[in-house]
């Protein structure tokens, strides 16, 4: 048995680095655990083969499809700093509408329990953290902010310029995706062409790792323990209490003892872990009182486009900038279609990995010759899109079917006509299914009412007293942009009320 803490965290992705470091100068005894283990620096970090054809670094273990009942592999990473080690670092506000609930085509998102207000200055704090890099006015659909970004947008690369001028020519409205990279005078980003989906080989991108983690260990206060999973939480003799969680270490057990219990393992993860947990106090797992517990499970509706001119090659190197929110909160008929981005630069061995019956010449022309987009949709929470635990498999099971599809092939349409007419004669989408997962949020919604939510607006379990939740299980919908920015805020704003408690 380790010592024990004030405070345990479970997970070092965006949620936990980020409370571990709100709390590094609380006087509280932190440990956070992660099952992963450092993520090694090295060539292989940028070599796309090894990344991608080779999935040198997936890690994760298979899951079920709840639908199919066949297995997939999740699209998440263990390793400390989570799947931020892997992710494109573009890191936006969710809109204001985004908290209050929004009329779709197929249905309603609902209201969170909180306002873009109470947000809004968590948001300031985690963009000065993650050091954001974007510009105000440009985006017709950005919330009010009351601090500019700390940083200037990063400029498109020239190979984006016509690209950029036809859309404008469309009347639309291209602006630069809020970055969170360490660029600049002086700064290490180079901004190369291997920072989406790879590990960033000079700790140039603003994970949570890099970020939050390492800051947070330098407080003598802060410990990590890697290489750590945890399997379940053990409570007081009256359920009201985590009093331990326990897992394995190398094959070892281990037993962790804390005051407080803050879980970030991951929307589906940490559910699967509170489901684990079950026992005769707590029959439907841990926190799940209502019932409420792995439902509700969002994901995005999101397709890789790759819009090709066969006369030109590109030769962009950071192509993350450019995005679109002409259509995010309203088109012609009145419903949200959701965010346009771009990938990064998208090569041969992606598209082999995932149409390996492509021969490689072809894949190499296509993206020798493309722009490379991602369109995500706002996907609506619904009871039966669900995470589970399998006890006789003992495996997590997702069953996932992708809803608001009507909104999500309106944007796909409108982006392709604009890229048509920008001069990309040959648009190949293709929109993505249950292993790209990298979304995932919503198994554990916040809410007022202990009946038909799992954690209170301050993230604190309605069931458990001392267990809070602060990763993107606690969305209470998906919007259309990417989450990590929004996990950063809430946990930053969880941790300010949290010591006093
Ligand atoms: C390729 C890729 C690109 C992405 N691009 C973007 C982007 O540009 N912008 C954006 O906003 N988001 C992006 N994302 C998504 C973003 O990374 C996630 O939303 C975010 O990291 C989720 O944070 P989290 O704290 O919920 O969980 P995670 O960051 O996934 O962290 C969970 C941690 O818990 C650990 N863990 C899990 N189970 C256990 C257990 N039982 N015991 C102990 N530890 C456990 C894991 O090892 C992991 O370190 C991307 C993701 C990927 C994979």
């Amino acid at each position: 048995m380790l010592t024990e803490y004030d405070v345990v965290i479970l997970g070092s992705g965006m949620g936990g680095s980020t409370f571990a470091h709100a709390l590094k100068d609380s006087g509280l005894k932190i440990l956070v655990v992660d099952r992963g283990s450092h993520l090694p620096r090295e060539q292989a970090n940028w070599d796309t083969n090894a990344v991608f054809a080779a999935q040198r670094y997936h890690n994760a273990e298979s899951w079920y499809d709840g639908r199919t009942g066949k297995t997939f592999k999740p699209g998440v990473f263990y390793y400390v700093g989570g799947n931020t080690k892997f992710y494109g670092a573009m890191l936006p506000r969710f809109r204001e509408a985004d908290f209050g609930a929004i009329r779709h085509a197929e249905g309603v998102s609902p209201a969170w329990p909180l306002s873009y207000a109470d947000f809004e200055p968590w948001y300031a704090r985690a963009e000065q953290l993650y050091r954001v890099h974007g510009t105000t006015g440009t985006d017709p659909s950005d919330p009010w902010r009351s601090s500019p970004y700390p940083y200037p947008a990063i400029a498109h690369d020239p190979a984006l310029f016509r690209l950029e001028a036809s859309l404008r020519r469309d009347g639309l409205k291209p602006f630069s995706m809020p970055a969170s990279v360490d660029y600049g005078l002086g700064r290490p980003c180079i901004l190369c062409s291997t920072c989406d989906g790879y590990p960033c080989r000079i700790d140039a991108k603003c994970d949570a790792e890099v970020s939050a983690l390492r800051p947070a260990l330098a407080s003598a206060a802060v410990e990590l323990l890697t290489d750590t999973k945890i399997d379940w939480l053990e409570t007081s003799a009256d359920g009201t209490r985590i009093v331990a969680a326990v897992g394995s270490r190398h094959g070892a057990p281990v037993r962790i003892a804390a005051k407080k219990f803050v879980l970030a393992c991951g929307a589906v993860n940490s559910t699967a872990l509170l489901l684990r947990s079950a026992s005769p106090r707590h029959p439907r797992g841990l926190a799940n009182s209502s019932d409420r517990l792995g439902r509700n499970y969002m994901v995005h509706n999101s397709t890789f486009m790759l819009a090709v001119d066969p006369r030109r090659v590109n030769t962009v190197s950071f192509q993350k900038t450019l995005a679109l929110n002409d259509w995010y909160l309203g088109a012609d008929d009145g419903h949200p279609l959701g965010n346009v981005q771009m990938l990064g630069k998208i090569r041969e061995p992606m598209v082999t990995g995932m149409r390996p019956w492509l021969p490689k010449a072809i894949s190499r022309f296509i993206t020798d010759h493309s722009v490379d987009l991602y369109l995500t949709s706002e996907d609506l929470p619904v009871d039966d899109n669900r995470v589970t635990w399998d006890a006789d498999r003992q495996a997590i099971t997702v069953r996932w079917t992708p809803n608001n599809l009507r909104a999500h092939k309106a944007l796909v349409q409108r982006t392709s006509r604009a890229l048509r007419r920008a001069g990309y004669p040959i648009i190949l989408a293709d929109r993505m299914g249950i292993g790209t997962n990298s979304h995932q949020c919503g198994t554990a919604a916040m809410g007022r009412d202990a009946a038909t939510s799992v954690v209170d607006p301050d993230c604190r379990a309605h069931d458990i007293d001392n267990l809070w939740l602060v990763d993107s299980s606690v969305f209470v919908s998906s919007a259309a942009v990417n989450p990590a920015l929004t996990i950063a805020a809430n946990a930053l704003r969880v941790a300010s009320t949290f010591a006093a408690v």
